[in-house]
This record gives C-alpha cells, sequence and structure tokens, in this order.
C-alpha cells in the first residue's frame, strides 16, 4: 500500500521565489489527502502530478492565511471541472462561515457535497477512521488555535505464500481466511498451520504532521516513534526572540523533538523568507537529529510501502 508525502509549499508566511505556502499532499493507497492549502497549491498539484480529481480529504491546520488562501480556488476548481463525488473538509469552525461566505456572494452552488468537520482545538480527537488509515488531531501551541495531523495505517492482513498454497491447492474462496490467520484444515483430515502458509504484514507506519507551533512538550508523547515526522522550522535558533513571540520552533528545537520523540526521520519546513538558502537551518537540525531532511517543492518522501 502507498504510504508517501509530496511537499506543495515549504514557505511562512509569503511566497518568495521557488517557495510556496504550505501545502502537502499524502498518497495513502492511491487516494490523496491534501494537508493545508497556501496560495498557489493548485499550480504545484499541476507541476507535480498530483491529480486534484483524486483528492477525497483535506486537512487545514489553522486560519492563518499561509495555510489555507488556496482553498476556496481549489474547490472552485473542483466544481468548474464537474466532479460529483464528495470531498470531506476538515479544519478549524471558523474555516466554514469563509467559504460560504465566498460562495455565496460569487452565487456559486457546488455540484459536489463539500463535508465539512469542524475540528476541535482542544483535545487530540481521532477524525477520520476508514480502511486504510486512521487520523487524528495534534493540539499545538500557536498564536491562534492551531492543529497538527497523525497518520496511522491500519494494521494490515497476513500475506499469503502463494507458492505454498498453490502447491496444495487451497481453494481462492479460503485465502480471506487464511489472511486473517486461520490454519487451513484440508479435506483429507490434515491440518496446516497458518504460519506456514503466510507471513506477517508490515509493520503499520504512521506519520506526524507538525504545522505551526511552539516548542512545547505537551504533544511529544502522542507522536513519540512516528516514521516520518514533519515539523516547522521558521527560524534558526539566533532568532529564537522572534520564534518565542511568534509562536514558531527553531531548526535547532525541531532536531531535538525529533530526537526526544525518536522518530525515524525528520522533515523540517514552513522556513522564514528570510532564508534565501536552508542549509543553515538544515545544518542546525542535523546537529540533534542526523536524519533530516528539508521540505523543499516537489520532493516526495516514502513512510511506507
Ligand atoms: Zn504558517
Ligand atoms: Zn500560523
Amino acid at each position: 500500500m502507498r504510504f508517501d508525502v509530496t511537499i506543495l509549499g515549504s514557505s511562512s508566511a509569503t511566497p518568495i521565489y521557488n517557495r510556496n505556502p504550505t501545502a502537502q499532499a499524502l498518497n495513502i493507497n492511491e487516494r490523496f489527502y491534501l494537508i493545508d492549502c497556501g496560495e498557489g497549491t493548485q499550480q504545484q498539484m499541476l507541476r507535480f502530478d498530483i491529480k486534484s480529481s483524486r483528492i477525497d480529504y483535506i486537512f487545514i491546520s489553522h486560519l492563518h492565511g499561509d495555510h489555507y488562501l488556496g482553498l476556496v480556488g481549489l474547490l472552485s476548481s473542483l466544481h468548474l471541472n464537474g466532479r460529483k463525488k464528495p470531498i470531506t473538509l476538515f479544519g478549524p469552525a471558523h474555516l466554514k462561515e469563509i467559504i460560504d461566505l465566498q460562495f455565496k456572494y460569487s452565487e456559486t452552488t457546488l455540484h459536489f457535497d463539500l463535508i465539512f468537520q469542524a475540528i476541535d482545538p482542544a483535545a487530540p480527537t481521532v477524525i477520520l477512521d476508514n480502511q486504510d488509515i486512521t487520523v487524528e488531531t495534534i493540539i499545538l501551541d500557536h498564536r491562534i488555535a492551531c492543529t497538527g495531523f497523525l497518520f496511522r495505517q491500519k494494521k494490515r492482513l497476513r500475506k499469503i505464500l502463494k507458492d505454498k498454497t498453490e502447491a496444495l491447492d487451497i481453494p481462492l474462496s479460503y485465502y480471506p481466511l487464511l489472511k486473517r490467520g486461520t490454519d487451513y484444515f484440508a479435506a483429507d483430515g490434515k491440518t496446516y498451520p497458518n504460519s506456514d502458509l503466510t507471513t506477517d504484514a508490515e509493520e503499520p507506519k504512521a506519520y506526524a504532521y507538525c504545522s505551526d507551533t511552539l516548542y512545547n512538550e505537551s504533544y511529544f508523547k502522542q507522536i513519540t516513534g512516528v516514521d516520518l515526522l514533519y515539523h516547522e522550522a521558521t527560524f534558526a535558533h539566533d532568532m529564537l526572540d522572534r520564534a518565542l513571540e511568534t509562536h514558531h520552533t527553531t531548526a535547532l528545537q525541531a532536531g531535538q523533538i525529533a530526537k526526544i520523540v525518536q522518530a525515524k526521520k525528520l522533515i523540517i519546513g514552513h522556513f522564514s523568507a528570510r532564508y534565501k538558502t536552508l542549509n543553515e537551518l538544515l545544518d542546525e537540525a542535523r546537529s540533534e537529529f542526523a536524519d533530516t531532511e528539508l521540505a523543499i517543492e516537489g520532493r516526495t518522501f516514502i513512510i511506507g510501502t
């Protein structure tokens, strides 16, 4: 099952040359989950071949413009392109009001159902549970209510060892039982233990998206052990005062967080426009956590297979 994330935007506050405001596209089993939707996200999707028609879920972390100003444009295009499939949108309660107002005055009635689910900014909540994944909110510490999102793959069924099952002529109708761990009881009365016929599926993987936030230990436990951690790192540590004032994290702190929560890998992003190149931020995060990469537009990170 595919489980990867493509970076569509990595800039904080404003777009700058070659960096767009925040957006990421998760591909989970060939369905797209869009996380944040800064201005220009549609263009980025075209550029990196993310088909907007395949987006079923959108998650908006908070109502600062660099995280959602591309949303109404995207919904509008889907409407104009004749979308009929519903979209589920998760975001702060007031987002609904903003969208309704924009469509009210353009006299637009969307051709598809926009199912809006307001996020509770006070407590981590499981907001989605489908056949592939669960998604839980992460309560962050920003100037306005802000949540991250924790994506966890579901435990998968056991894998059939086809050479074994075919050699025994096991009927295909029996395969669902084998995948669930049942032994095979043959017609001649013999029993074949499940462990001879199947192997374990891969361990479920997890991706944590930590949007704008101060360094705050309150969410560390929840993201412990994730396979991939995206964490904002707006400033270098010499700008700590500015980070505290604007409720952001420094690259050094992002590295420390990855180390504390024992993430397998860290991506840093949400870079301030003051950094024309990003080596300083990368080196700083790597001084705490070696397996760190930059969120660069167009880069895809594999979380699981
Ligand atoms: Zn931001
Ligand atoms: Zn913000």
